[in-house]
Parts: structure tokens; C-alpha cells; sequence
């Protein structure tokens, strides 16, 4: 099995071709389809793009992703393909272009697969929400693998693919990437264009990378980031690329993170010895305190169902998607088309976004939750002014098992750790930090200053040194 690029190029050195290396994966997924990771492979044009690199291969003209097998969200457009954002709404939509992001990573010769599930419009954590059933987490398939990009955490750790895209707008790369044992990125907001990616709440959504290696992580990153015309919030300014300085290490550990109740006893422990190691070392220790950790949840909840009820309001049975059959009239349409063609959980959203924007409403929610956002800005930009990164738990607890956590409030509550980057618009990565006693594995949390991945990655590698 192939983990890492590394791995593929020597593959490539030692007489393989681009296209055997992509019928092991085809063969792969296929024996593994009980995961239920893919909602569709690409077979026929994954097939073309593998003979074809395999000639800029002969040619020595091949780009550095050469045979690099890629998944993406079933959220991320590509030219010719369908894209569903696993909702019945766009069930056989087909893509009338590529997503800037994708179109990067093409470039350079990696190879689509195929798409892969996720939550309904990336609305969810458990991967429980989607037109095309659950995906199982490959550590124990009764499990859930975490959401939304649940189908991109589980391709990339059962090695049915290499890397694959999946989108962050409140923890759905690194909350999955956590329970499956990958490195999940979400990178500053702004740092890479979301051209092609169907919007959930446009202000934290960010694509991200799963990847079995921080290497790997790095150089999607690098690929991938940039200003892009398509998006007028992708950013120019440039990524700080100096390495930190070692001598001088500087981690914080956020005090109201470190105690919270909701935090499985191993996890902290593991936190814990963590914390002792690197203050035994050179790494300077910094105690922060952050008051606000109560309201983050709520906030995004309010923000981004506000977002959401605006985004997903073009899907009306009339521009595209579903119309539903047994509809007479602009009205009706609209009605039947959206009642049948969204699901529980996005209908719940759209309605709560609703109403925090309505009349009456609009400053008791939106508008304080705007101020409670740029509270926790101010807050989160002074600690880079005393550490270069802090380092937090990923999720509270180990994945759970498939139907155990029906109530909306406590499934909400599984981002408690993971909003506050994309409120803020932060970097943040989940690496690998343990297997839990229960046999589940549980990540640990980095996140860095904006447009300061630099850092994410340095200190990515360090922290793994020590575990
Ligand atoms: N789990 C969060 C939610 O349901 C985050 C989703 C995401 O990041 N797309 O909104």
C-alpha cells in the first residue's frame, strides 16, 4: 500500500508506471468498498490521465505531482464530473468547470480518482448526513469517521488515495482527520481560493489537505496557495517563509483548553505528559487563557447557518438540481423542489439562518455574534504576540459509534475545539497523536498565526519528534 508521494516516487524510480500505480488504488477501492469513502471513481478519465503522464514521464516533462492519486469532496468542482455536495439536490449535476484549487494540483499531474462522500452540503461531523449513506471509519467500521469530509479522511488512511481535498468551515478537515490517523490542514483563510467549491457559509469556509505525512501536507499547500482572480477574498500577501529559530521555541497551551470537562481522561493525560516533556526541554511552555472557549460554538451556529440560508438559497428546482415532478407553479416548485431535495439537518439550518437574519432578530444574533467573532480575533492575534503556535486537542473524545448521537447540540459540540480557527480565519493542523485504548485514534492541534504555515509545519515536525 502507498502512503505518502514519497512513496509513489519511489514507485515511479523502481520501473512502475503512473497507470499500474492507479490500478492498484482502482483495485483497492474497490476491495474497500465498504467503506463507503467514494461516492463515485473516476475510472475512465483517471485511466487517460495516467497514460498520459506516464508519457511526460518518458519525456522527463512530468510535474511534481506525477502519479500522485487524488480524492476530492464531493463539494469541489471538476470540469465534465458531477459534484453533489452529497445532497439529492444535485444528484447527476455535472461541473461546467475546475476549481482553481484542483486545477493546481492537475497541473502537476496528480490523478483524480474519483469523488468522495461527505456530510450534506459539509454539514455535519459524523459523516451521518449524506444522500449516500454513512461512511464507516476504517479503524472499525461501526464507527463514524468524523464529518464532513469523512469520505476524504477515511480514502487517504485506508491508502485509497494519496492526498485528497476536502473543506474546513468548522473543523470538517481536521475533526475526521483526527479519528482516522491523518494529518488534516486547514490554512489561513484567504490563502487559497475557494473558486469551485459549492459555498456552505462563505467567510470560514477554507479547502484543505488529508495527507499521511506534514511533507505532504506542505507541498499541496505550497502548490495550491495563492491569489486567484476567480476569488476576490484569495489573498496576495505572501506566506512567511522563515523557519522558526530553534533555539527559541515558544508553544502556548490555552488553560481553558487544557481543563475543559468535556475531554476524555487519555487524551488529557497524553496532553499532559506532552506538556511536561516539552517544558523539560527547550520548547518555552506559555500558560494562555482564553475566556471565550463557551462561546465559540454558539457563534459559528449562528454565523454560518446565517451564511448557509443565504448560499443555498439558489437551490430552488429552478437555476439547477432537483424540481420536483409533482410541482405546478413558481411557488409550489420552489416548495416541493427544496423539501425534497435537502435533508433533515440542512433544512434545519437554513431555517435557524433564517431567523437570526429576520426581523426583530437580526441584532440579538448576527449582529452580537459579529462582535462576540472579532472579540475572539483580538484575543486569539495577541497570543502570537508572546508563542509562535498554540497546541490544543483536536476533539474532546475518540470517534464514536454510527447512530449513537441523535441531538443536534451534542453532535454540535464535537467542533468545540476546532470553530475557533475558522471564526478567527487561523491556520490550523491536526497531526496524529495517539491510539486510545479503545483502539480509535485521537489528534493533536496546531495552530499558528495568519499566513504563518511556515510555522504550523516547523513546529508539526518537532511536536511529532516528541510522540
Ligand atoms: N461540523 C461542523 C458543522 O457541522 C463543521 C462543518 C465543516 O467544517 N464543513 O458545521
Amino acid at each position: 500500500m502507498y502512503k505518502t508521494i514519497a512513496d509513489i516516487k519511489k514507485a515511479l524510480g523502481s520501473g512502475k508506471t503512473a497507470s499500474s500505480i492507479l490500478e492498484e488504488h482502482l483495485h483497492l477501492a474497490k476491495e474497500k468498498s465498504s467503506l463507503n469513502a467514494f461516492v463515485e471513481i473516476f475510472e475512465d478519465t483517471s485511466r487517460q490521465a495516467a497514460r498520459l503522464i506516464d508519457n511526460k514521464i518518458k519525456q522527463g516533462k512530468a510535474g511534481r505531482l506525477a502519479g500522485v492519486i487524488l480524492g476530492i469532496k464531493d463539494n469541489i468542482c471538476y470540469k465534465g464530473h458531477k459534484v453533489s455536495a452529497a445532497s439529492k439536490i444535485l444528484n447527476n449535476f455535472e461541473s461546467i468547470y475546475t476549481a482553481t484549487v484542483l486545477q493546481k494540483l492537475i497541473d502537476e499531474d496528480a490523478i483524480v480518482i474519483g469523488r468522495l462522500n461527505c456530510d450534506e452540503f459539509a454539514m455535519g461531523s459524523s459523516n451521518e448526513n449524506s444522500f449516500y449513506g454513512n461512511v464507516n471509519n476504517n479503524f472499525n467500521e461501526e464507527y463514524v469517521p468524523g464529518g464532513s469530509s469523512g469520505g476524504s479522511s477515511v480514502a487517504v488512511s485506508a491508502g485509497l488515495c494519496t492526498v485528497a481535498l476536502g473543506s474546513d468551515t468548522g473543523g470538517s478537515v481536521r475533526q475526521p482527520a483526527s479519528w482516522t490517523n491523518t494529518f488534516g490542514l486547514k490554512p489561513t483563510y484567504g490563502s487559497l481560493s475557494r473558486y469551485g467549491l459549492i459555498a456552505y457559509a462563505s467567510s470560514f469556509d477554507q479547502i484543505g489537505v488529508f495527507s499521511n505525512s506534514i511533507e505532504d501536507s506542505q507541498l499541496i499547500f505550497e502548490i495550491t496557495r495563492g491569489k486567484d482572480p476567480m476569488d476576490s477574498t484569495s489573498s496576495s500577501r505572501n506566506i512567511e517563509s522563515k523557519s522558526v529559530e530553534t533555539e527559541k521555541l515558544r508553544i502556548g497551551v490555552v488553560k481553558e483548553y487544557m481543563s475543559h470537562e468535556g475531554i476524555d481522561s487519555e487524551i488529557k493525560l497524553k496532553l499532559e505528559n506532552l506538556k511536561s516533556i516539552l517544558d523539560s526541554g527547550n520548547i518555552k511552555v506559555v500558560e494562555c487563557d482564553f475566556p471565550y472557549l463557551d462561546y465559540l460554538v454558539p457563534t459559528y451556529y449562528v454565523l454560518s447557518t446565517a451564511e448557509a440560508s443565504s448560499n443555498l438559497s439558489r437551490f430552488d428546482g429552478v437555476h439547477y438540481g432537483h424540481r420536483s415532478a409533482n410541482a405546478s407553479g413558481v411557488d409550489d416548485t420552489y416548495k416541493k423542489s427544496r423539501s425534497e431535495g435537502f435533508g433533515v439537518e440542512v433544512k434545519r439550518r437554513i431555517m435557524t439562518g433564517t431567523f437570526v437574519l429576520s426581523h426583530g432578530y437580526y441584532d440579538a444574533y448576527y449582529t452580537k455574534a459579529q462582535k462576540v467573532r472579532r472579540i475572539v480575533k483580538n484575543a486569539t492575534d495577541a497570543f502570537f504576540k508572546d508563542v509562535d503556535v498554540l497546541v490544543f486537542p483536536t476533539t474532546p473524545s475518540t470517534a464514536f459509534k454510527q447512530g449513537s448521537v441523535n441531538e443536534p447540540i451534542t453532535m454540535y459540540l464535537q467542533d468545540i475545539f476546532t470553530v475557533h480557527a475558522n471564526l478567527t480565519g487561523n491556520p490550523a493542523i491536526s497531526i496524529p497523536f495517539g491510539i486510545h485504548s479503545n483502539g480509535m485514534p485521537f489528534g493533536l492541534q496546531i495552530m499558528s498565526d495568519r499566513f504563518n504555515e511556515e510555522k504550523l509545519f516547523s513546529y508539526s515536525k518537532i511536536l511529532n519528534s516528541y510522540f
